[in-house]
């Protein structure tokens, strides 16, 4: 009941809504303003009837017409004037006097002053019309008059007057109250219909719309008890969707969303139950509703499309939409339900996918090396453009052939093959890339290395090998000169003569060493390797290793600082050091390079040690040669002075003083002989008379004559090695150095004190490293002598060898003792070296080789002594340029019976002897003299006689002039002076002999 009224009760207000409307609210209005315009227009009408009078007036006043005739016709003019909806409507004229001066339908009463006129209500009315003219001009004016033209019938009316002045008349018209009501009339009778008709069509339509409502709401009702009997069979199912679901009812308002919903876009259900979800973004609306009204066309109601959705806080996400429309049982649509699978990460792994497609294409597109892919078959389906460069084959070449026949040179073939075999067709899909080296081979048939790598990779189900290749024929090339300079370097490295080591900078660690550096240090590659140069203990003062680091540390590098290295044997070793600092395999390093110059050092020194010998040596000489060249003509001298003396001594009958003054003239003569032998012994004019000598012995016998001549204050000791072996020497002279060396001793100790003589046998290795490069024999004899006395500073020391070096006051010092004794001893092959402190004591050493067997032991000559040997009368020619000599020698050799002859000079020699040389028995000859000189003469006296007899006598033992006399068949010799007995006996030997 309530339903129906729900569907007429609206007609009905509708309606009286209408009616009220209309009849209460508009149509009043609408009369006001139909009268508001008819009052306008009898205003406008009036006011052009005014002007038609004016009109004529005008013309009068022109002269165009006199007055009477334009108010005649004006008033003709205005008499026939009608308007109105019947056509009835009029004008009319009164007269300022209240006559009525023309109306068309009450020409009765034109012409009469009409002051009492009045209508049903007794209003004057002529009187109205001319107050209101007078007063005002023109106006409305109400009351009642005949309806038209009709006189029986009054009828209210309004006019409009207006005064015309010049003629003092009043126009005018009015319009009938009736006809307003009438007009309204008609008009409500049209809205009355027009409201029926209304009424009625509102009445259907709510009757209508209340069926279909009452319908709907019937549906709908059904449909909600479908959904929720659906909802709740299904919920289980859709509570577990992993997508989220939205269901919708007909009107697109949300029924349900499951927990996925919820879960992805981050509404709660019951914000969103009975609502609608703000979330297609801007962009996808339009498809969207698209998709929506075509699901509900769809014959299966179902669509799915790709579409985007944005969550609670604004991101979107990918999602599939699958729309499916739900009908009711007969048919019609209920709602739909929607499905969003969410595709986001699906869609960006598509997209990855799609992109890393993208890169390998181009990547491969562009690669430096070639990209090669062969299918199972091996055939080549892909060929980048760095493969057409390094193999000349362009792609569509090689697109569809086999790779192996076609890059790979038959001889490699199984190479190839085994290099994919893994890969591709055996389909395992072992996507470990594998690096080889192969040969291929180019277009033009060029072979060359090449580099592969080869790794799996599946498309589309199938397994397909995939090759990159490079050319490496320039890094073969570079690889080839790096081991080139490599081997270069390393031979460089091993053969130089130094050490060379590389170390880590912080540890210190050899991470690399050369031959040089073992053979430095006595240490094995192995020992070396990882040690450090502390570890091998190769510094000699330790401290040299902080010095070399902080020369480093403040200099960047060392260049040649000399450091005194330990070998592993314990030898020292003098080096010049240099390190720099390197990168090596790396890391930070020190390359240290170490040269060994102990040799060079020596060698320094030694040379060192030879010029000071040889100056020395130079200094001898030049004694030596003023010696010998004053020696022959002061022996000559001598042998005068000897000669003379003993020839006195053996005067028989002679006084007793006389003799001795003879004999001790004899005895200087002697010394004097003696001080030129010893000039030209240490300048080495003599030759020493080597033979084995036991050194031992030979200190014996100078003792015992030391200490005759030495002080009791000075003690003599000796420490002689028993076992000593015998050495190389000359007798005479090895007591020369002992009697020098003993009376610099006693002299260096003139409050007494000790002097020690020692001996023992050493072994050249044994001696100090100076002094082993100096000998060459390998067994030594060491003399030591040693005294407790003054001692010397070094600058004494240093010229202690020189000639005529002397300490010593005139007269008590010749300064010859250790220049002779220095001569001797080179002579022999040994060495001598001085160690003393001023104060402490001196100590000479000397070492002497040892002799070999081949020298036989000798006893020293003995002592001259003169035997008196007879004579049998023979001819002796004594050659000589001394007039004192030949004297001499001719009494000696008379009185021993000899017939003597004489020459002055070679010449006179061989005359003599080519005249009388069967008679000559013995020629003693000189050997320097003037002219043709002793040599020669004896040369031409062997060819005048091979058989000649000659003995050489000379002042000068030069070893050359000797002999080359025995050699040229003298004799023998015999020095000058000479003792008597000496020359008689040498005479009649060779007479003899
Ligand atoms: P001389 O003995 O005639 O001075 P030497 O050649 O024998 O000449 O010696 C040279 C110098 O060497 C001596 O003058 C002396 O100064 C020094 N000398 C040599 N032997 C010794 C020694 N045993 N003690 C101190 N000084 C010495
Ligand atoms: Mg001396």
């Amino acid at each position: 009941m309530k339903r129906y009224l729900g569907a007429v009760l609206p007609a009905l207000l509708s309606v009286i809504l209408f009616g009220v409307t209309v009849f209460g609210f508009l149509l009043p209005e609408v009369e006001s303003q139909i009268i508001a315009k008819k009052r306008e227009m009898i205003r406008e009408l009036t006011n052009t009837v005014w002007n038609i009078l004016a009109t004529y007036d005008a013309q009068v006043r022109g002269g165009l017409l006199d007055k009477d005739e334009a108010q005649r016709r004006a008033l003709g003019r205005i008499r026939a004037l009608r308007y109105g909806p019947e056509g009835k409507d009029y004008f009319w004229v009164n007269g300022l006097n209240e006559v009525m001066i023309m109306h068309p339908y009450r020409m009765d009463l034109e012409g009469q002053r009409l002051p009492q006129f009045k209508d049903i209500k007794g209003k004057d009315l002529l009187h109205a019309f001319v107050d209101v003219a007078r007063q005002h001009g023109e106006g409305f004016v109400s009351y009642y008059w005949q309806w038209k033209d009709e006189p029986g019938q009054l009828k209210e009316k309004t006019s409009y007057i207006k005064l015309f002045q010049p003629w003092g008349w009043v126009v005018g018209t009015g319009l009938y109250k009736d006809d307003v009501e009438a007009e309204m009339r008609a008009m409500n009778r049209d809205m009355s219909l027009v409201g029926a008709a209304v009424l009625l069509l509102v009445t259907l339509l709510s009757g209508y719309l209340t069926y279909r409502e009452m319908r709907a709401e019937g549906e709908r009702a059904a449909a909600q008890e479908v959904l929720r009997q659906t909802l709740d069979k299904y919920r289980a199912v859709l509570e577990a969707s992993p997508d989220p679901v939205i269901v919708y009812n007909y009107v697109g308002l949300v029924d349900y969303v499951n927990p996925a919903f919820s879960r992805v876009f981050g509404w709660r259900a019951d914000e969103v139950l009975g609502g609608k979800i703000d979330f297609v973004p801007d962009d996808e609306k339009e498809a969207t509703l698209a998709a929506i009204n075509a699901v509900y066309d769809h014959p299966d109601g179902l669509l799915s499309f790709e579409s985007r959705r944005l969550t609670r806080d604004g991101r979107a996400r990918n999602v599939m939409v699958s729309l499916a429309v739900y009908r009711g049982d007969g048919g019609a649509p209920l709602g739909m339900v929607v499905n969003l699978t969410d595709i986001t990460s699906m869609k960006r792994s598509a997209e990855a996918l799609r992109e890393s497609e993208e890169k390998f294409r181009s990547i491969s597109a562009n690669a430096l090396d070639g990209v090669v892919m062969i299918d199972p078959q091996g055939r080549i389906t892909f060929w980048n453009q760095a493969a057409t460069a390094i193999f000349g084959y362009a792609a569509d070449e090689t697109l569809g052939r086999e790779l192996h026949p076609l890059l790979a040179p038959p001889r490699y073939h199984a190479d190839y093959v085994k290099a994919f075999a893994e890969f591709g067709d055996s389909g395992t899909g072992k996507a470990v890339g594998r690096m080889l080296e192969l040969v291929a081979r180019r277009k033009n048939g060029q072979e060359f290395p090449a580099e592969l790598s080869v790794s799996s990779l599946q498309l589309h189900g199938q397994w397909y090998a995939v090759g990159i290749v490079r050319d490496i024929t320039e890094r073969k090339q570079a690889e080839e000169a790096l081991r080139q300079s490599e081997s270069r370097y390393r031979t460089i490295l091993e053969t130089v003569p130094y050490s060379i080591a590389i170390s880590d900078l912080r540890s210190g660690a050899n991470l690399e060493i050369n031959d040089g550096f073992c053979l430095l240090s006595g240490h094995s590659r192995q020992d070396a390797l990882g040690k450090t140069a502390l570890d091998l203990g190769l510094y000699n003062r330790p401290e040299d290793h902080l010095t070399l680091r902080d020369q480093l540390e403040r200099d960047g590098e060392i260049n040649g600082q000399p450091v005194t290295y330990r070998a592993k044997d314990g030898r020292l070793l003098e080096c010049l050091v240099s390190v720099r600092r390197f990168v090596y395999a790396g890391r930070p390093c020190l390359l240290s390079v170490a040269q060994d110059v102990s040799a060079l050092r020596q060698a320094e020194r030694e040379q060192a040690r030879l010029q000071a010998q040889l100056q020395r040596a130079q200094r001898m000489e030049a004694i030596g040669t003023l010696a010998g060249g004053v020696a022959h003509d002061f022996n000559n001298i001598l042998q005068a002075i000897s000669g003379y003396t003993q020839l006195i001594g053996g005067h028989p009958g002679l006084d007793q003083k006389v003799r001795r003054y003879a004999e001790d003239i004899d005895l200087a003569a002697r010394r004097a002989t003696d001080l030129v032998k010893r000039l030209l012994t240490f300048s080495r004019k003599v030759e020493p008379a080597l033979q084995k000598v036991d050194l031992n012995r030979q200190i014996d016998h100078a003792v015992a004559m030391l200490e005759r001549t030495i002080p009791k204050m000075v003690r003599i000791t000796t420490r002689l090695d028993p076992d000593l072996k015998a050495v190389k020497a000359d007798p005479g002279q090895m007591e020369q150095v002992l009697m020098n060396l003993g009376t610099n001793a006693r002299d260096a100790m003139p409050e007494g004190g000790e002097l020690m003589i020692e001996t023992q046998n050493v072994r050249a290795e044994d001696l100090s490293p100076g002094a082993a490069c100096q000998l060459t024999a390998d067994e030594y004899v060491m003399l030591r002598v040693s005294d407790s006395g003054m001692g010397m500073d070094a600058e004494t020391q240093k010229k202690i060898f020189d000639p005529f070096f002397t300490t010593k006051g005139v007269g008590q010092g010749t300064g010859l003792g250790l220049s002779i004794v220095y001569g001797i001893i080179e002579g022999h092959g040994g060495r001598i070296s001085c160690y003393s402190q001023p104060g402490q004591g001196t100590v000479f050493e000397i070492c002497l080789p040892v002799a070999d067997d081949s020298l036989t032991e000798r006893e020293a000559p003995e002592v001259v002594t003169v035997r008196q040997a007879q004579s049998n009368g023979e001819t002796i020619l004594v050659v000589d340029d001394e007039a004192a000599i030949l004297d001499v020698s001719t009494e000696l050799l008379q009185g021993a019976g000899y017939k003597v002859i004489t020459a002055r000079c070679g010449e006179d020699a061989l005359e003599i002897y080519r005249t009388r040389g069967q008679a000559i028995s013995l020629v003693i000859m000189d050997l320097g003299m003037p002219g043709m000189g002793g040599q020669r003469a004896l040369q031409e006296l062997k060819r005048l006689d091979p058989e000649v007899k000659v003995l050489i006598s000379s002042g000068y033992s030069g070893d050359g002039p000797v002999k080359d006399s025995l050699a040229a068949g003298a004799l023998g010799f015999i020095m000058k002076p000479y003792r008597l007995g000496d020359l008689l006996e040498k005479a009649h030997l060779a007479i003899q002999g």
